[in-house]
């Protein structure tokens, strides 16, 4: 598939002579779980962090603790996973591989209930779901004006935008990411919302320059403006800015996001459901975050959190990756399942009476892509 020329900051671009800092960000592979039962339930999910290494866990460590169990124990079965991991787990491609496997269960459970998962996870709490356009990758002022009126125009209320120039061209980038920000708001007006996406690409000095020159613009938010593990510094930049601050796509377990709660260091909680521990720990983290005033909005589209969305209050609206040639990965989902929601008017719909996650495999496009498959 193409690839069209995207640029935006990233963790190496913060580094000197990253002749391609974004390379390592973008994947082009994908990991589809499958849980079949005894009873001829097939549930899917799904990982796109680190697919290789993912599989590797599901298989050699993950897919013998399930055999023989009983899929509706998701709460056992995810301590179980969890417990036996512990020791080289907890965060990243491990996790990954247990959220996918829970997610597959929960698809299981509905289709076992014939109920949406978003039913057994507590229900409607919205007549439908929001979301905010989540594009605008180019640093050309014109094709960024070109991109945001076009948004605009297809009814998105809100639309985020990245950080085009690295920490490495100092003061003089951070005017060019600025001025990147106030085209987009000129084109777009005040009713609006724009998101900056950073992407951890910066340090706590940049970050506050940053936010100081981007008070005017009045963003929504800022995102992953610093490394996952600075939740010292986040904490530091909050109390200093007037402009909320979003994080946690690459945080884990209730246990991640309760280091962040306990020091107040995000007004937004960005979760992937597919990252952080399936439905399971997802339910958790926003009962936390609803007592704490924090807003989860997770990352990426993907009917796994589209279930989290409609079944919680903690979550106003979601992101939406737009079904597009594949630019870095976040888009790869549409070209593997039916059933993904399409947004209309910027508004998103969940069907009351398909049971599961509502995703099929889609046949279209197999022939694209390189298939790799395992059986237990
Ligand atoms: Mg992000």
């Amino acid at each position: 598939m193409k690839t069209s020329d995207t640029i935006f900051a990233t963790p190496l671009s913060a580094l000197p002579f990253q002749s391609d800092a974004q390379a390592p960000f973008r994947f082009f592979s994908w990991l589809v779980v499958e849980v079949e039962t005894d009873g001829g339930h097939v549930g899917y999910g799904n990982a796109g962090l680190c697919p290789d290494v993912t599989q590797q866990i599901v298989d050699t460590k993950l897919a013998s603790l399930l055999l023989g169990e009983n899929p509706l124990n998701t709460e056992y079965l995810f301590e179980k996973m969890y417990r036996s991991t512990v020791a080289y787990g907890r965060k990243g491609a491990v996790l990954a591989a247990i959220s996918a496997i829970d997610i597959a269960l929960w698809d299981i459970k509905g289709l076992v209930m014939n109920q949406p998962v978003f039913v057994l996870l507590g229900g409607r709490t919205k007549p439908c779901i929001p979301t905010y356009y989540s594009r605008l990758y180019t640093r050309d002022l014109d094709s960024l004006q070109q991109e945001a009126a076009q948004f605009k125009k297809e009814g998105f209320t809100g639309m985020k935008m990245r950080c085009g120039y690295p920490m490495t061209e100092g003061m003089k980038g951070l005017k060019k990411n600025v001025e990147m920000v106030r085209v987009v708001r000129e084109t777009v007006g005040d009713d609006v919302d724009i998101m900056l996406e950073a992407y951890m690409g910066f340090n706590f000095s940049y970050a506050r320059q940053l936010l100081k020159a981007m008070e005017p613009y009045n963003l929504r938010w800022a995102e992953e403006l610093l490394l996952p593990d600075e939740i010292h510094n986040f904490a530091r930049l909050k109390q200093g800015t007037s402009i909320p601050l979003s994080g946690g796509e690459h945080e884990y377990t209730r246990y991640g996001f309760h280091d962040l709660l306990q020091a107040k260091a995000l007004d937004i909680f960005q979760f992937d459901t597919n990252r952080v521990g399936g439905f399971t720990e997802a339910q958790k983290i926003c009962n936390m975050a609803l007592v704490h005033g924090v807003e989860v909005i997770p990352h990426g589209g993907q009917m796994h959190n589209l279930h989290v969305v409609m079944s919680s209050f903690a979550c106003p609206m979601a992101e939406y990756f737009p079904q597009t040639e594949i630019e870095v990965g976040n888009e790869m989902f549409w070209y593997i399942f039916n059933g993904e929601a399409i947004a209309v008017e910027g508004q998103l719909q969940l069907d009351d009476k398909l049971p599961g996650m509502g995703l099929t495999l889609k046949q279209d496009y197999l022939d694209q892509f390189n298939i790799v498959t395992h059986e237990h």
